[in-house]
């Protein structure tokens, strides 16, 4: 029978040791446990398979005692990493129209936040209004610079936009610590690059002063992963990185993944 389709067979071997690698079946990001490469498949570069650097993050913070029991010996096996893309990002602010004056000690929404990314510059009230540039005027002027870590989730969520803006905040110091299995990383490089566009959109629509039009750039440097420790809770899951608590329905795939990592685990001893 003739193949109308060629089928492409991804060799699933790691090309820096040869290892066989593991992998879900929709994952474009694998880890090597063998010899800690990180790997990305991307349909778009050339080379398909681009090396991108890994880093598990060292567990901070426990879910509260209350919630967990003060002794659980189950609390290592039912912590597993979740990937999240981070880039050094610089950017510019042109333009920044509001509907209402900026109130001050504005932060944005969800409580524990600080987004102060403009730390040190000019007053907020000062960029709220800023005259359009003239027509056919290219070399924009920005009227406020940051650089500051951006998270994106590399796995699948329904929150993508509010769970990187609030690991973003949050900006936790990371360790690095070594771990085995990273798995549910299915989100490229590329479409990371774009959330990151609506995070900072949603640090400045969730100011107060009721965002009308916003004119920035960003530029975005370093990818990596950031693998981050979370733990089930009942019907929440802890990171253990910020300590803070999210409904399980923002991580899709978590079942599979624990069930996965297990089956690895099971099967390797
Ligand atoms: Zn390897």
């Amino acid at each position: 029978m003739p193949n109308e389709k060629k089928l492409q067979i991804v060799p699933f071997r790691c090309p820096e040791c040869g290892h066989p690698l593991k992998a879900m079946d929709q994952d474009i990001i694998y880890y090597c446990k063998f010899c800690e490469a990180g790997l990305h498949f991307c349909q778009t570069s050339k080379e398909r398979i681009r090396r991108i650097p890994i880093v598990f993050a060292k567990t901070r913070a426990k879910p509260p005692a209350s919630e967990v029991g003060s002794y659980n010996p189950d609390f290592y096996n039912l912590t597993h990493y979740l990937p999240f893309w981070t880039f050094i990002t610089e950017g510019s602010l042109y333009e920044r129209r509001t509907h209402l004056a900026y109130r001050s000690g504005d932060n944005y929404g969800p409580g524990r936040g600080r987004t102060n990314l403009y730390k040190g510059q000019k007053k907020e009230s000062d960029i709220t209004y800023q005259p359009a540039a003239e027509e056919g005027h290219i070399d924009k002027k920005a009227i406020k610079k940051f650089r500051s870590l951006f998270y994106i989730p590399a796995f699948n969520t329904p929150d993508m936009v509010k769970m990187g803006a609030v690991i973003t905040a949050g900006n936790p110091p990371i360790k690095a610590v070594s771990e085995k299995y990273l798995f549910g990383g299915v989100i490229s490089e590329e479409e990371a690059r774009q959330v990151a566009d609506l995070v900072y959109i949603f640090f400045e629509a969730a100011k107060s002063d009721f965002l009308k039009e916003i004119d920035f750039s960003l530029r975005l440097t370093r990818p990596r992963i950031v693998a981050m420790p979370f733990h089930p809770v009942g019907k929440k899951i802890y990171d253990l990185v910020l300590g803070q608590s999210w409904p399980r329905e923002i991580f899709e795939d978590w079942g599979e993944i624990v069930t996965f990592t297990e089956n690895i685990k099971s099967s390797a001893s």
